[in-house]
């Protein structure tokens, strides 16, 4: 599993300092994940004011 976040984004950045493993990175618009150390620990998704982060199955073959 990841995360990706949504449209809705409002960039308040609580996500980002809420990641355990700082894998949500600022980027323009809404932030970046880095798929491949998320964790799944579904942390940013309960921190998210706006509900604009959502879990998603990796890419067939990543081995998660
Ligand atoms: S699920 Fe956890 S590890 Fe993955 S981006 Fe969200 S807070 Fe970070
Ligand atoms: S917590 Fe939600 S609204 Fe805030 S930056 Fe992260 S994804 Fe965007």
């Amino acid at each position: 599993m990841t995360v990706r976040v949504l449209a809705s984004c409002t960039a308040c950045g609580a996500c980002l300092v809420t990641c355990p493993e700082r894998v949500l990175h600022r980027a323009p618009g809404r932030p970046r994940v880095e798929d491949d150390r998320c964790t799944d620990c579904l942390a940013c998704i309960e921190i998210c004011p706006v509900d604009a982060i959502q879990a998603v199955p990796s890419s067939p073959g990543d081995g998660s």
